[in-house]
């Protein structure tokens, strides 16, 4: 394997091996740049994965400690595990369910479209769909999302039978959606099993992720060197400013600093902005490009709520894909509903462990017991709705060191009535399409820990509005690139993952540009 000197100031340092390092890795690679991609996970194949629902939860996610505040009933139900993300080569792709859907043109210009809306933070992206379009092409052929590039669609399962009862009833135009699932064989991944254990890894490797496609294609380059178990604790810079090296600790604790041509964040939103933080220095006191004061404010995790609901006859959620269904009925914005932004429905079903940890914390007795006994006959469906981005929902540094001498990171999240508007909206929505269906009773659910963490590290036109540029370049460091979800200016409906890793792309595109003229 390739392998470079911690003194060649030539390489692209990539901290986070995930959606968006992961690809830009690889991107990179293949433009015939340099890249080293630490991670502090380490580098698990298909045989270490497990078809165990806790057991790979266990194993792929952050498990170390964050804290957690705010109205959001995520602070009281999970204050020490607030937000959902993965602690392995492949980050969250290795954790994620791979509904795959493009922004709306109205989502990118927030701020124009929903207008002046008080509390909120809210701005235009500083690019268009036109611009991104390209790139969504790419990410989607690259990671074969079903209904595009000729792909089949996933095939119905019965927690599907159930929402396309419902919605249809309803009047709803309900689909099983895109997925970066292969339905046939595609780019030498093999079609899914539909054992509904994607989510733990994915033993198959049908499911696209940076672990099983990205970074081995990246290896083969010889222009990548991944560096597993490396947990990057500080970005240092020169007298000019620009970012210079970054200081990782292995996995026999030993402290490194490797040189840098340029760096690039990547380790999902709460960690790249814990790292900005805690990269202070006389130049920048308040954290690294942070001279604005935006590093970890405007978090967005979107308004994911769920519906379970109980049936006279077995669903059995969770067999096959579990997220394989889609509404997209109220993605537009319509303020003849009273409130900004819209939601997608999507399917939603968990193994009978995290359905009874997740349906409402806390609950027992007869009543929990009569509902929890009815698993095999219970179905999911779930929203996923814009929040609006608040300068106080941040990520900010507690005085608690974790074990690598960087402080605890706690994110500080505040409901904005336009939040619970859509949220109240949203479940009335979920709820009317089980009852269409014929459910016996339907149970609203809150949200769990933050899967789709973005924003607190966002783009935007002016460097007064938000710490990068429109290629994902921090303002104040031109040579200091965040590829992760907390670039998002606002977060639109629709689930990131699709959108981070057109980013990236286009992010290659731009930084191999500036390479090439001797501006990076
Ligand atoms: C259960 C679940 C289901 C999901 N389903 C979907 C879905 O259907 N569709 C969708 O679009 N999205 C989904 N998501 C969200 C999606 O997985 C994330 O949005 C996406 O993976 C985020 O990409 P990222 O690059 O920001 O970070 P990640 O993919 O999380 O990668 C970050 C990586 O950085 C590493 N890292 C962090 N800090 C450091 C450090 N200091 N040093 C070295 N390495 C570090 C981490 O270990 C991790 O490997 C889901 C998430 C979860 C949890």
């Amino acid at each position: 394997m390739t392998a470079y000197s911690l003194d060649d100031d030539g390489v692209v340092v990539i901290i986070g091996s995930g959606a968006g390092g992961g690809t830009l890795a690889n991107e990179l690679a293949q433009r015939g740049i340099d890249v080293v991609l630490l991670e502090a996970g380490k580098h698990l194949t298909a045989e270490d994965f497990v078809n165990d629902e806790w057991g790979g939860y266990e194993m792929l996610s952050w498990l170390d400690k964050r804290t957690s505040s705010g109205t959001w009933r995520v602070a009281k139900d999970h204050p020490l595990t607030p937000s959902w993300s993965c602690q392995v080569v492949g980050g969250t792709t290795t954790h994620w369910s791979a509904c795959c859907y493009r922004f709306i043109a109205d989502e990118l210009r927030a701020k124009t479209v929903y207008g002046d809306i008080p509390g909120t933070t809210l701005i235009d992206w500083p690019l268009t769909l036109d611009e991104l379009n390209p790139y969504y092409d790419l990410a989607e052929a690259k990671m074969g999302v079903t209904r595009t590039n000729g792909l089949p669609a996933l095939p119905a399962n019965n927690n599907f039978k159930v929402m396309h009862a419902g919605a249809t009833a309803l009047g709803l135009n309900v689909s099983t959606g895109r997925h970066a699932i292969n339905t046939i064989p595609y780019d030498g991944r093999p079609a899914t099993i539909q054992d509904g254990f994607t989510i733990t890894g994915d033993k198959t490797g049908s499911r696209w992720s940076t672990l099983n496609v990205e970074i081995p294609r990246g290896l083969a380059t010889g222009k990548l060197e991944l560096r597993a178990q490396s947990r990057a604790v500080f970005i240092e810079h020169d007298a000019a400013g620009k970012a210079s090296a970054v200081l990782y600790v292995d996995a026999q604790g030993v402290t490194h600093r490797q040189k840098a041509r340029a760096v690039v964040l990547a380790g999902n939103c709460v960690e790249s902005s814990r790292l900005l933080l805690h990269s202070k220095s006389a130049r920048f006191p308040d954290g690294l490009a942070n001279g604005y004061g935006h590093v970890g404010r405007h978090y967005l995790r979107h308004l994911i709520q769920t519906v379970w609901s109980t049936f006279d006859k077995p669903v059995h959620m969770h067999r096959g894909e579990i997220m394989g269904g889609m509404i997209d009925d109220f993605v537009r914005h319509d303020p003849s509903r009273g409130y900004a932004g819209g939601f997608y429905i999507e399917m939603n079903s968990m193994g009978l462990p995290t359905t009874a940890a997740f349906m409402e914390p806390g609950w027992w007795g007869r009543d929990f017991a009569s509902v929890i006994e009815q698993y095999a006959n219970m179905a999911g469906i779930f929203m996923s709705g814009e929040d609006m981005p608040q300068a106080d929902n941040r990520v900010t540094l507690t005085d608690e060191l974790d074990a690598y001498g960087v402080p605890v990171a706690n994110i500080h999240y505040d409901d904005h009535p336009n939040d619970l508007k859509m949220r109240s909206h949203g479940y009335k929505v979920l709820t009317s399409i089980h009852k269409a269906a014929g459910a016996k009773r339907s149970v609203e659910a809150p949200a769990y820990p933050a899967s789709h963490n973005l924003g607190s590290n966002r783009m935007a036109g002016r460097a007064e509005d938000g710490v990068l540029d429109g290629h994902c370049r921090a303002w104040e460091v031109p040579n200091l690139f965040i590829a992760d979800g907390s670039n998002f200016a606002t977060g639109g409906a629709c689930n990131p993952t699709l959108t981070i890793v057109a980013l990236a792309i286009r992010q290659a595109d731009f930084m191999a540009r500036q390479m090439a003229a001797g501006e990076l």
